[in-house]
């Protein structure tokens, strides 16, 4: 029997994320600096420990998802003093590309420590975020796709045969859904903000070819009260998660959903990014051996984005499941 007070939470924090300097770029250095482990441990729970990203040749991972035309690319651009990766605002300085590998690192190494027993769940505070990355563009501050490559990385190193990869930032995944859009061995259950920029993610899009029925999007229009947006993602996500039953569960968590956030028009707040995570606790306890993965994408109030990084977190760290209460 396992003591649930041992059951630990892994924190992953890399100084690469330091090294993707985009000035006063809305996605810039502070968020990692508000999210490093000497600034936030104090609010975290006893049982989160706090973990070094591990030496994974992460580009060779990058290369399950990216071509390698497209990430030598990033590198020339990077080499050459950095500038713009698309035509809207994806920007690399020189070091951004060891940024984005430290981003991927970092997941990779969460997946060891869960897949390992070490801990039961994970969180990583990295940065670039990932999810608007396409197979072989940059796109809305993101350069890689840590977590398709994640979801990768477990099948192919760790032999997860059925990844669920649900995406709660108020942006739509739709990096995420295009590289799974036609695979069913990974369900993609993304709530954002509709209309929005990318202006996708609507619930007619539901994946093709085999992946049909595997790609679920729910859109809240804006305005919606947090009561609304947590009952649709009750009433819709929840129901898909459980009908397909994943080996392991992982999180885009980007807490731009917030009512003070500045890039959207929702109102969650702590409390609501709290009951998600219990209810995605809950459906792992199920399926999953307890097992999630959560990686930060968006969420640029600075001091919103700490605090539900610490109420996230410390739910993943404190939560049991009616069948672990009283062990
Ligand atoms: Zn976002």
């Amino acid at each position: 029997m396992i003591d649930a007070q041992l059951l630990k939470t892994a924190y992953l924090w890399t100084p690469a994320a330091l090294l993707h300097n985009t000035g006063t770029h809305v996605e810039n250095l502070k968020r990692a600096e508000t999210l490093r482990p000497e600034k936030i441990r104090s609010e975290l729970a006893q049982n989160v420990i706090y973990e070094e990203p591990g030496n994974h040749d992460a580009l060779t991972w990058v290369h399950t998802v990216h071509p390698r035309e497209y990430t030598e690319w990033v590198e020339r651009v990077c080499a050459k003093g950095g500038g713009l990766l698309d035509e809207g605002d994806t920007h690399v300085c020189p070091t951004s590309m060891q940024a984005a590998l430290g981003a991927v690192d970092a997941a990779l190494a969460a997946a060891d420590r869960v897949m390992s027993g070490a801990a039961r769940n994970a969180f990583c505070a990295i940065r670039p975020p990932g999810h608007h990355a396409l197979i072989d563009r940059a796109m809305g501050f993101c350069i890689f796709a840590t977590i398709s490559i994640l979801a990768r990385y477990l099948q192919r190193k760790h032999n997860i045969k059925k990844v669920a990869i649900v995406d709660f930032d108020v942006h739509h995944g739709n990096g995420t859904q295009d590289i799974f859009y036609e695979d069913p061995s990974v369900l993609v259950v993304s709530m954002q903000q509709y209309p929005l920029w990318p202006m996708s993610g609507l619930p007619d899009e539901t994946g093709d070819g085999p992946g049909e029925g595997f790609t679920i999007n729910i859109a809240v229009p804006p305005g919606t009260s947090e009561d609304a947006q947590l009952a649709m993602f009750e009433d819709v996500a929840l129901p898909a998660l459980r009908k397909f039953a994943p080996e392991l569960l992982l999180i885009s968590a980007g807490f731009d959903a917030h009512r003070d956030d500045p890039l959207a028009d929702l109102n969650l707040t702590e409390a609501g990014y709290e009951q998600m995570t219990r209810q995605l606790m809950d459906i792992a306890a199920d399926h999953c051996g307890q097992r999630i993965i959560s990686l930060l994408e968006g969420g640029y109030q600075l001091d919103h984005l700490h605090s539900c990084v610490i109420a996230h977190v410390n739910t993943l760290a404190t939560h049991r499941n009616p069948g672990q209460v009283a062990k």
